[in-house]
C-alpha cells in the first residue's frame, strides 16, 4: 500500500520534471528556493563560515551570478507599484547626480502586499535594473533563542553585501529582507522583545550607517503582508521611507501575468487567456503561475501536445478548490447536488447574463459541486439590486432542491451563511428597509431584518425557478451524465438566447 503511494509520487515527480524540460521551464527557478533552504539550514545550525553565509542569488541559466536575471518585464500587472519602485530606484541608478544635488540616499523600500503578488520578484528586478548584487534573507532567520545573535547576523549581512559588491565590482547592493514584520514588530508585543529590539536596533544602525560608506551603496528592500504590525521606528524618514503597495492583480493585471507565464508554453489556438483572467478574481501572481503549470500537467496527462481551454478550466478549479476528491456520493446525493448547482447557475445567469463560467458535480476538497462565475469586471462597490441579486444566487440551490425533492438539505449551509453576510452588509450600508442604522443595532432587529430580506428573495427565486423546471431537468440530466458543463454549453441549453 505504502509502496504504491511512493511509486505514484515518484512517477508524478518524474512526469513533472520531464514536462518542465519539454516546456523549457527554467530549472534554476527550482534550484533557487532549494539552495535558499539549504543555506537557511546551514545558517541556523551555525556551521557555515563567517563569509558566504548569505549567498548571492543564484539565478538565470543555472550559473552563479550576483545580479539576478529577473527584469521588470517579467513582473505582470502592478503598474503602480512598478512605477513607484522605479522612481525610488533612480536614487541608486543616478547616485552621482542625486549626491550632487545633496539628496540623501534612499535607504529602504518596503513592499507591502499579500503573499505571491511578486514582491520577491520585484526586489530581484530592482537589483537587475540597478546592476546591484542581490542578497536575500528572511526575518525569521534573525530571530533566535539567544540574545544578540540576531543583531550580529544583521551586521554580517551588511558586511557580506559590501564584500560581494566589491568582489563583483558593482557600485551597489540590494538586501532583500522577506517577512520583515517578524524582525520589526511593534515593540513590547513579544515575550522576548529584548532580542527583537536588539535585532531591530542593529538593522536601523546599519541603515543609518549606510551613507558614510560611499564605496558601496546599500538599499534594503523589505517585504511584508502586514504593514500595520511594523514598529514605527522602521518607517520613519531616512529608513524605510518608501512604502510600495503590491496588491492582488486586477483583471488586466491577471491577463498580463498569464501571458508572461504562458510565453514558454504551447497553447492551442482556441485558448482565450482573457476568459481565464475574468474567472480568476482574487488569484495572486503565484496562483496564476501555478494555474498554467497545472494546465500543462493536465495536457500531458491527456496526451496532448498543446494546452487547451479545457485544461485551463480544469486548472482554475484545481488551484481554486484543490485536488478532486474521490468521495463517492450516493446516487440520490449526486442528483441532489446536480439540481442544487443548476439552481444556482440558472439564477446567476438571469441576474447577470454571461456570468456562469462552469458548473460541475465533481467534488473537490471543499465542495461537493459548484458553479464558477466569471466577473465582468472586478467590483468594489455594490448597489442594492446587485446585493439582492447575489442573495438570490445564494439561495437558489436550496430553493431548487425544495422544488424538485420537496425538501432542502444540509448542503446549503454555506450558501445560507453567505446570504446572511450579504444581507447584513445591506443593513449596515443603509440599504435595507430599516434605512440608516447604527452599528449597535439590537441583535433581534438585525436578525428579523436579515431573515425578512432573505425570505423575500427566496420567494422571488421560487417563482422564477418553478417556471423553468423543464429546462432545469434537462440540464441536470446532462450534468449528471457529463459531470461538468462549460458556461457557453449551459447557456445554449438554457434557451439558446445568450451565447457569449
Ligand atoms: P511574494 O514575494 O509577493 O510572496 P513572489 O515574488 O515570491 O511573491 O512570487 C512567487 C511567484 O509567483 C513568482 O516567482 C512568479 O512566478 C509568480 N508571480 C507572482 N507575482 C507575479 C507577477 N506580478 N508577475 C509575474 N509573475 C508573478
Ligand atoms: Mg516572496
Ligand atoms: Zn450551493
Amino acid at each position: 500500500m505504502e509502496k504504491w503511494v511512493k511509486e505514484i509520487a515518484l512517477g508524478g515527480a518524474v512526469a513533472a520534471l520531464v514536462l518542465a524540460v519539454i516546456f523549457g521551464f527554467d530549472l534554476s527557478l527550482l534550484l533557487f528556493p532549494l539552495s535558499m533552504l539549504a543555506l537557511g539550514a546551514m545558517f541556523i545550525s551555525g556551521r557555515g563560515g563567517l563569509a558566504g553565509r548569505f549567498s548571492p542569488a543564484r539565478l538565470g541559466g543555472g550559473e552563479e551570478s550576483t545580479v539576478p536575471a529577473v527584469t521588470f518585464s517579467q513582473v505582470g500587472g502592478q503598474e503602480m507599484a512598478k512605477r513607484e519602485l522605479l522612481e525610488a530606484l533612480t536614487f541608486l541608478k543616478e547616485s552621482s547626480r542625486t549626491r550632487q544635488l545633496g539628496i540623501r540616499p534612499l535607504k529602504g523600500v518596503l513592499l507591502v502586499g499579500p503573499p505571491g503578488t511578486g514582491k520577491t520578484l520585484m526586489a530581484k528586478a530592482a537589483a537587475n535594473y540597478t546592476a546591484s548584487v542581490f542578497l536575500a534573507a528572511s526575518g525569521s532567520q534573525f530571530v533566535q533563542m539567544y540574545a544578540g545573535v540576531g543583531a550580529s547576523r544583521v551586521r554580517q549581512l551588511f558586511k557580506e553585501a559590501r564584500t560581494q559588491a566589491q568582489r563583483a565590482k558593482k557600485a551597489s547592493a540590494i538586501i532583500f529582507i522577506d517577512e520583515i514584520d517578524v524582525l520589526g514588530p511593534k515593540r513590547g508585543k513579544n515575550v522576548s522583545h529584548l532580542e527583537y529590539d536588539q535585532t531591530l536596533n542593529e538593522l536601523l544602525t546599519q541603515m543609518d550607517g549606510v551613507d558614510s560608506e560611499q564605496d558601496v551603496q546599500i538599499l534594503v528592500v523589505g517585504a511584508t503582508n502586514r504593514a500595520d504590525l511594523l514598529d514605527p521606528a522602521l518607517t520613519r524618514p531616512g529608513r524605510f521611507d518608501r512604502i510600495v503597495q503590491v496588491d492582488l492583480p486586477d483583471k488586466a493585471g491577471r491577463l498580463h501575468i498569464l501571458k508572461i507565464h504562458a510565453a514558454n508554453k504551447p497553447l492551442a489556438e482556441d485558448v482565450c487567456l482573457e476568459k481565464i483572467a475574468a474567472q480568476t478574481q482574487g488569484f495572486s501572481g503565484a496562483h496564476l503561475e501555478s494555474l498554467l503549470n497545472e494546465a500543462a500537467i493536465c495536457a500531458l496527462r491527456a496526451g496532448r501536445e498543446r494546452i487547451e481551454q479545457e485544461d485551463l478550466r480544469e486548472a482554475v478549479e484545481k488551484v481554486m478548490l484543490g485536488e478532486k476528491s474521490n468521495r463517492l456520493l450516493q446516487q440520490d446525493e449526486r442528483e441532489r447536488v446536480a439540481y442544487h448547482e443548476v439552481g444556482h447557475a440558472v439564477i446567476s445567469e438571469l441576474v447577470g447574463p454571461g456570468s456562469v463560467a462552469s458548473i460541475t458535480i465533481v467534488s473537490r476538497n471543499r465542495a461537493l459541486g459548484y458553479i464558477r462565475r466569471a466577473s465582468q469586471d472586478d467590483r468594489y462597490l455594490y448597489t442594492r439590486d446587485q446585493l439582492l441579486g447575489a442573495i438570490q444566487v445564494c439561495v437558489a440551490g436550496a430553493v431548487m432542491e425544495e422544488i424538485i425533492f420537496g425538501q432542502r438539505s444540509t448542503g446549503a449551509a454555506n450558501d445560507i451563511e453567505q446570504a446572511v453576510q450579504l444581507a447584513k452588509r445591506m443593513v449596515f450600508s443603509g440599504l435595507s428597509p430599516l434605512g440608516i442604522v447604527s452599528s449597535d443595532l439590537a441583535p433581534g432587529v438585525l436578525n428579523d431584518t436579515v431573515a425578512q430580506i432573505i425570505r423575500e428573495q427566496e420567494d422571488r427565486v421560487k417563482e422564477v425557478l418553478a417556471c423553468r423546471v423543464d429546462e432545469v431537468r434537462k440540464i441536470a440530466a446532462h450534468l449528471l451524465q457529463e459531470e461538468s458543463l462549460g458556461g457557453d454549453e449551459f447557456r445554449l441549453m438554457l434557451g439558446g438566447r445568450q451565447v457569449s
